[in-house]
């Protein structure tokens, strides 16, 4: 089972090739659209499984929903206007290339991580095979609190960062960079976060936006 939310349209992912059973999505994250609706991918043997499984469910079964789809129905009211958005993101998507969509967001993390280094700042993920094309979690130093940090730039900029989820709260803060996002949008992000820094006081280095301005000027 996969919860692919996030990376759903923002990086590559094959639910077939790569024998996934259940994969989990929604609309909210690379799909550009507002929340509100969710997809599931589903295997014959996961098909099969559900139909065994002794747990009462209505709203999670999923056997409704084949049966409706089986002729282009809906067994429930469906969110008509996030479908007719949906299809145009597609669009969007099919138009840019996936390929192209993909190197957009491989692009726009490594600008984002440039950011990071020039402030000084350490990320939270210490290892590079691992980073994330769709988000960054940045660390503040010892005894900075993340939060506050975060409601200062949202009162100041009107700009939402992500929060530290879990044991990370209050220790780092997300920067978001998928979906309709592109250079100017992730600069003007970037900006915020350096503004905001300097607001709150968190000892770090003005380098961080010229670090990401130029990787972007660059790699045009
Ligand atoms: C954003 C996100 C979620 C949250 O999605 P909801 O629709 O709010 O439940 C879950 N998983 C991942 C990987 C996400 O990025």
């Amino acid at each position: 089972m996969v919860d692919t939310v996030s990376s759903l349209g923002s990086i590559p992912y094959q639910h077939d090739a790569w024998g996934v059973d259940v994969t989990v999505a929604a609309s909210q994250k690379g799909l550009m659209l507002p929340p509100g609706l969710s997809f599931n991918a589903v295997s014959a043997k996961a098909i099969a499984a559900g139909k065994e499984a002794k747990l009462p469910r209505s709203y999670w079964d999923w056997g409704a929903m084949i049966k409706a789809n089986g002729d282009g129905s809906f067994p429930y009211t469906p969110a008509t206007n996030l479908l007719y958005a949906l299809d145009e993101a597609l669009a969007m998507l099919e138009e840019e290339g996936m390929d192209n969509v993909f190197a957009r967001h491989d692009r726009l993390a490594e600008a984002t991580r440039r950011a990071a280094a020039g402030w000084g700042l350490e990320l939270q993920c210490l290892e590079p095979k691992e980073y994330s094309s769709v988000l960054t979690a940045v660390r503040l130093p010892d005894g900075h609190d993340a939060d506050r940090l975060r409601k200062l730039i949202l009162d100041r900029f009107d700009l939402s960062l992500g929060t530290g989820l879990g044991k990370l709260a209050g220790t780092v803060f997300r920067i978001g960079h998928l979906g309709d996002l592109n250079d100017l949008t992730l600069a003007t992000t970037l900006c915020g976060v350096e503004m905001g820094l300097g607001l709150a006081g968190v000892p770090h280095q003005t380098g961080g936006v010229n670090a990401a301005l130029r990787y972007l000027a660059e790699t045009a």
